[in-house]
């Protein structure tokens, strides 16, 4: 299914502000160079996760700089994507993947089998989800075209030496790709294919992050029964184990303990994942009907929302325990937010311990982090002030823009 409702196309003179005219030029003389050059992305969902926010604002600013771009999602039923969370987890070191998945896999890369556009050159394939609608490609389209696998995932070391095994499998499929792309060098794999890093970006226009109005944030506290004059405390993630929610609320209690305060979990049901109906019943549960504790489900085009709520935190949870980059970071950094955050994945590559941020890695650093933010608010304030030069300069849209044509201008030229 090719996406059609994407927002209209942005200014990019608000962009070019953003981030100073030098950049901003560099970023257009690459655009340039690759002039006529057609994309195409591909994942597995229209909303929800890192890879549809990133997407969303992407393709639009591809378009606005002249370059055309389209995006496509694959269409599948649960079974498939019960399979593909499993898959996941496995890249992330979890086991559980049977033959009967890889089967489900392949059935539904057969359902998708024409996404890939035959008038585009260069077609970039994100997360496992897609990854084998390259076996549909003929010899010679796949000559023609440029074939770009761009992982989002935390990658462990997966294991490959057995033929069959699901690890074999990715492996041979991204050795048919002209070169990858992950989100840090410490998940390479020793495959046989060019790679590239880019870390992923934020954008800073979009609806989750452009400045909001007072007024608005004091409607949304308003609506979600969250008390503006409490201090609050939020962790913004999908419902996962790998985000640690039950953790958060662990440490919430702690640090209640000691000092007032509300704790806000948003989350919402992105539809690839089955198993957040899960997490979510835990959560709920271990939050039991406690006032402080607001356990949010929110729809999947919330941007504003979760926008504003980030905005009236007074410090920014992410414990995740698996983190491929982490962009509720980025987005919390943005808004000048101090952030305690799990040391894992992407996270130590927005935050330096101490300096815009925390890293934690138990229940208890976690309260005792939030409990000496909450009790230094200027400290808090400096850290924020930090946090969002910091993403200023390394992990705003246009870097990110500028790194993947870069990768473009090297695969096609
Ligand atoms: N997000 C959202 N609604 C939710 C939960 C998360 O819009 O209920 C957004 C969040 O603001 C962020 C993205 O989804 O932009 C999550 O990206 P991240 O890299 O933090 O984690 P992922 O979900 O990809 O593991």
């Amino acid at each position: 299914m090719i996406v059609t409702d994407l927002p209209g196309l942005p200014s990019l003179r608000e962009y070019r502000q953003i981030m100073g005219a030098e950049q901003f030029l560099a970023l257009e003389e690459m655009a340039g160079r690759l002039s006529g050059v057609r994309m195409q992305e591909i994942n597995s969902t229209r909303h929800g996760g890192g890879v549809a926010e990133i997407l969303i604002s992407y393709v639009p600013f591809l378009n606005a700089l002249g370059l055309e771009t389209t995006w496509s999602v694959m269409e599948a039923g649960p079974p498939f994507f019960e399979v593909t969370k499993t898959l996941h987890n496995f890249l992330q070191g979890r086991d559980g993947f049977s033959s009967e998945m890889v089967e489900t896999y392949w059935e539904a890369q057969r359902q998708n089998e024409g996404l890939i556009e035959d008038d585009c050159d260069v077609v970039t394939v994100h997360d496992p989800q897609p990854l084998g609608l390259v076996e549909f490609l003929t010899a010679k389209e796949r000559e023609r075209k440029r074939l770009l696998w761009r992982c989002h995932v935390q990658l462990e070391t997966v294991p490959t030496a057995t033929a069959g095994s699901i690890g074999n499998i990715l492996r041979r499929l991204v050795e048919k790709y002209h070169a990858s792309i992950f989100s840090s060098f410490q998940y390479l794999p020793l495959w046989n294919v060019p790679s590239f890093i880019i870390p992923p970006f934020i954008d800073p226009l979009s609806e989750k992050n452009r400045d909001l109005p007072a007024s608005e944030i004091d409607a949304v506290l308003n609506k979600y029964g969250i008390d503006p004059e409490k201090p609050i405390v939020t962790q913004v993630s999908r419902y996962d184990v790998f985000k640690d929610p039950v953790g958060v609320i662990q440490a919430f209690r702690r640090v209640r303990q000691k000092t007032p305060c509300q704790l806000v979990l948003v989350g919402g049901r992105a539809c690839d994942d089955p198993e957040c109906y899960l997490v979510l019943r835990e959560v709920r549960g271990a939050a039991e009907d406690d006032p402080d504790i607001h356990v949010l489900d929110l729809p999947p085009d919330s941007h504003r929302e979760i926008n504003a709520l980030q905005r009236a935190s007074d410090v920014i949870i992410q414990k995740s325990i698996k983190e491929g980059f982490g962009l509720t970071v980025t987005e919390a950094l943005w808004k000048g937010k101090p952030v305690v955050a799990g040391d894992v994945g992407g996270i130590p590559l927005q935050i330096r311990d101490g300096w815009n941020g925390y890293l934690v890695s138990t229940v208890q650093e976690t309260a005792d982090r939030v409990l000496h933010l909450l009790r230094n608010p200027e400290k808090a304030a400096e850290m924020g002030t930090r946090g969002r030069e910091f993403v200023r300069e390394y992990y705003l849209l246009p870097r990110g823009v500028q790194d993947h044509l870069a990768v473009v201008d090297q695969v096609v030229n």
